[in-house]
């Protein structure tokens, strides 16, 4: 081993446990922002529930639901029983959505926990109802939530069915209809009037049965990010917000001004080389350089988000100027050329998302450098698995920037 390059390696002995080489900041100040930003921007419809499926989008959904609490949130969504059981705790008073079909198997643990499930068939209407009744007689009824589907290729019951659908459940009396709802993926994308239209019919089919049945209190709900930010005037009684929550990227053409997003990755630089013109390197043997270059090794691989496989023309920020990525990501580390930033050190941060200094990597340009499209930024939710998660709270009154740390 060369001298210089011992040197260069010598502060790694000072450094911070392994968890502190690589890691994820939430700042909880943005996420009240950006809910206040969409509770304006939704006049009419002063309901949201928040969508927490995902580990809140890889946020970290323990502490997000109860930030969310604080800032009023009554209702929040999850994709499974499992994850409503974890987030019980921190939301005793809350309603807790399942979004999909539940299977049958699990109907204890939902009793159990109170979560409210979607009612999607009558078989799992009447297997609710029968095991309501054999345990709980005194108890209150279940809270259902029925899912209807305009697209008739997703999941819930077709529209022109809904009507015979509810007039069967509606037999099964330990049932409580607290919500009718659908999701709209047209709103997505492509024809904008097809979405629209599919949001009225959906409202005329919801409307008609509350008042059919007089369900008076149960909530029509249809709209997620993309139909807040286009039809925020729908009159419905609920919003589902999940990506703009996050302030991560919905549409091309339509956005809310102030949204921003939550999260930062980080690490810190864990070994420094420099290699000389034309040595190979990277597995197989695949690249060689093309002239001298200082080489930085960063702690993140695609054991932290499996597309950073894919990840090619991308940049970290180092001593705020761009650093390009070396060669290919590996399990565990990826190497950028830090040969234009001579000061950089062993232990100094990387920004992989995030700001550092006047410069911005946004989550929907690492994205799209890994393949996916800049909408599919939501994709962040994948780095949960091993990054740590410092949430920040900024102090008010301080100067913007100034933060605190709280884990
Ligand atoms: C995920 C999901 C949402 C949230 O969608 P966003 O686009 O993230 O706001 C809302 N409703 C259903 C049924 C979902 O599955």
């Amino acid at each position: 081993m060369e001298p210089v390059m011992e040197r260069e390696n010598d502060r790694q002995q000072q450094l911070l446990p392994h968890s502190h080489q690589a890691w994820m900041e939430v700042n909880l100040t943005q996420l009240e922002r950006n809910v206040s930003l969409i509770q304006a921007h939704l006049a009419h419809q002063p309901l949201q529930m928040a969508v927490v499926k995902a580990d809140a989008y890889g946020h970290g959904a323990v502490v997000m639901v109860r930030k969310l609490a604080q800032c009023g949130f009554t209702y929040f969504a999850v994709a499974t029983v499992e994850e409503g059981i974890q987030l019980r705790a921190a939301l005793s008073n809350h309603t807790i959505l399942i979004l999909g079909p539940t299977p049958e198997a699990q109907i204890p643990e939902v009793i159990e926990h109170d979560l409210t499930p979607t009612v999607c068939t009558y078989r799992f209407a009447k297997e609710l109802h029968d095991y309501h009744l054999e345990k709980g007689e005194d108890k209150p009824p279940v809270s259902v939530h029925i899912r209807l589907d305009i697209s008739e290729s997703s999941i819930g019951i077709n529209l022109q069915t809904a009507a015979d659908f509810v007039a069967e459940i509606q037999s099964l009396s330990t049932l409580d209809i607290a919500g009718v709802y659908t999701h709209i993926p047209s709103a997505y994308g492509g024809d904008l009037e097809v979405a629209e239209a599919e949001f009225a019919s959906f409202l005329s089919t919801a409307r008609q049965l509350k008042q059919v049945y007089g369900w008076t209190n149960c909530l029509v709900h249809a709209q997620s990010s993309p139909g807040i930010l286009l039809f925020p005037d729908l009159a419905c009684d609920m919003v589902r917000t999940g990506i703009l929550l996050y302030g991560l990227p919905v549409l091309e053409h339509a956005s809310l001004p102030g949204i921003a997003p939550l999260m930062e990755v980080k690490a810190r630089i864990a070994y420094i080389k420099t290699v000389e013109s034309d040595k190979q390197f990277g597995y197989g043997y695949q690249y060689r350089t093309d002239q001298k270059v200082r080489i930085a090794s960063i702690p993140i691989g695609y054991n932290d988000a499996m597309f950073l496989y894919y990840w090619q023309q991308g940049q970290v920020l180092i001593h705020g100027q761009y650093a390009p990525l070396y060669g290919q990501v590996y399990m565990d580390y990826f190497l950028v050329d830090v040969t234009h930033i001579p000061s950089c050190q062993v232990g100094d941060e990387a920004v992989v998302i995030g700001r550092q200094g006047e410069n911005r990597i946004m989550a929907e340009q690492l994205a799209a450098q890994c393949g996916i499209d800049a909408l599919h930024a939501d994709c962040v939710h994948l780095w949960g698995s091993r990054l740590t998660r410092t949430y920040i709270e900024e102090e008010t009154g301080e100067e913007e920037g100034d933060t605190a740390h709280a884990t």
